[in-house]
């Protein structure tokens, strides 16, 4: 196949524009730049002046969560329960719930949800719609039924009427307790939602994830989208670190797999978040979740095995001590090649910034956080903005940065990462270029999951992952960045989204 009349935007620095682009198989052929004629009656497809990229990675997403919560009925916004009612009504069915999130009655008119209001909108199975505080469930009387009265447990509210009947809404440890005992969202349902989510992935030019759920299950989901060969993204799985004595006793290391689907790093956590104050600082706030000694063994005994970790820090303190963990620890992990990752890096004290590179420890980051947090952090951190959302600095230091959505938390979307960190940080000398940003997308995240040589770049002999873009983002206008758009999504030489012809 010969891609023709756009612009190919390789990010190789020995080449990084060409005319045309050239595949065989499932790999970048020969000759990107000139047209090759060996090859037998190739497919043409006429750009039509588009711009072809690399791929996107999205490097910290919790996919099949976020994959589950895409079919889910949304709530948001419903100024009163007769609106929420309707939306309920109206929606799709998937599986065998109905699920929902997002409502918020303070201010309904209408008066607090009940179950006999959602019986009516859903006769015919159990609904359960999540508040969008996540700290209630609104649920129907199947739902109900399901817990057989197991309601009650200590920290938990069940809202009962003058009968003492359940009406529905349930909050706290009961509604916790409801969602994990009885609203187990069944494996068939997770792979659904999961192949889903993967169109919509492709959607966005989404070539390959870093899964951060975690969770080992997903290992079987994954390898059944495989089977059906409905795994249209290259995935670099992650696993509880806690899991590490079950994964040892088994042989399993970082890097098995196969090609599409390849067990990753062990993740843990330093600290809590910057919503919820519960950021491990400097200044003595927040909470402490793993000590840096605690991790220097995590981190001993994982490379022991065979993994790098990638670490949650959230605060100053968290990032510090993770540092200082990487460092003691470097004479087991260095020697084996183990790429360290620190995930979100979002406040960091000045004298840390270069610390990521020197020890050759990445910066997992999340662009679309910095606008969108900016509120939170000039409440919570005014005395320590100077190390927030560092990617400039991180990036001149010679740190590894890499970007990923923290989907569901935002939306999986790697183009408007790209133009959060040109356009949108509110510390303008923390602004990255387009290129500098596409990196981040395209090819640092290849180094994190060690096929940097097979994937990243459009260079003859890689993996024909690439993405097709209506127009070239390297000479529009920064104000145009918005509106660049995802035209069609190509994994390992197949189109899996938008095939040609486009018009
Ligand atoms: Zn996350």
């Amino acid at each position: 196949m010969i891609l023709e009349n756009g612009v190919i935007r390789t990010l190789d620095p020995a080449l990084p524009s060409a005319r045309s682009l050239a595949i065989a198989g499932d790999r970048i052929a020969g000759g990107v730049g000139v047209h090759e004629t060996a090859l037998a009656s190739p497919d043409v497809v006429d750009l039509g002046g588009r711009a072809v990229l690399p791929g996107f990675t999205d490097a910290h997403v919790h996919f099949p969560t976020w994959a589950a919560v895409q079919r889910d009925v949304k709530l948001e916004g419903c100024a009163s329960k007769a609106e929420a009612l309707d939306r309920v009504r109206r929606a799709e069915r998937h599986g065998r719930w109905l699920r929902g999130h997002g409502w918020r009655d303070a201010d309904w008119p209408d008066g607090n949800p009940t179950r006999h209001d959602l019986d009516e909108a859903v006769p015919d199975r159990p609904a359960m719609l999540v508040s969008k505080d996540y700290h209630a469930l609104w649920l129907n009387s199947a739902a109900l039924a399901l817990a057989g009265g197991d309601l009650e447990v200590p920290g938990g509210v069940v809202v009962r009427d003058e009968a003492g009947e359940p009406t529905g809404l349930l909050y706290e440890e009961s509604a916790w307790h409801f969602k994990n005992r009885h609203a187990v969202i069944p494996a068939d349902e997770y792979v659904e939602a999961m192949r889903h989510g993967l169109r919509l992935a492709n959607e966005r030019g989404v070539v390959a994830l870093h899964d951060k759920d975690g969770w080992l299950g997903a290992v079987g989901l994954w390898e059944r989208l495989e089977q059906q060969q409905s795994l249209t993204a290259r995935v670099w799985q992650s696993a509880p670190a806690e899991t590490l004595p079950q994964l040892r006793e088994v042989g399993l290391r970082s890097g098995l797999g196969s090609p599409l689907l390849r067990l990753g790093y062990l993740k843990t956590f330093m600290d809590g978040t910057l919503g919820s104050q519960t950021a491990w600082m400097l200044d003595g706030s927040g909470v402490v979740i793993t000590s840096s000694d605690q991790l220097e063994e995590i981190v001993r005994a994982a490379a022991e095995a065979g993994w790098p970790v990638g670490v949650h820090a959230i605060g100053d303190a968290a990032n510090r001590a993770a540092l200082d963990a990487f460092e003691r620890s470097r004479d087991v992990w260095e020697p084996r090649g183990l790429r360290q990752r620190i995930e979100h890096a979002q406040c960091l004290a000045p004298e840390d910034v270069a610390r990521f590179a020197e020890l050759g420890v990445a910066a997992s980051v999340q662009f679309s956080h910095a606008p969108s947090d900016e509120h939170l952090a000039k409440r919570f951190w005014p005395d320590t903005l100077d190390g927030a959302y560092s990617f400039r600095s991180l990036l001149e230091s010679g740190a590894v940065l890499a970007n990923g959505s923290d989907a569901p938390v935002e939306e999986l979307d790697p183009w408007a990462g790209v133009v959060a960190a040109v356009l949108g940080h509110w510390r303008e000398d923390q602004r990255l270029t387009v290129a500098e940003a596409l990196h981040a997308v395209c090819v640092a995240p290849t180094w994190l999951s060690y096929d940097e040589r097979v994937r990243g770049t459009l260079v003859p002999g890689r993996y024909a992952d690439l993405v097709v873009l209506d127009r070239d983002p390297f000479s529009v206008e920064p104000g145009e960045l918005p509106d660049v758009r995802v035209v069609a999504t190509m994994l390992a030489g197949r189109w899996v989204h938008n095939p040609p012809p486009w018009d």
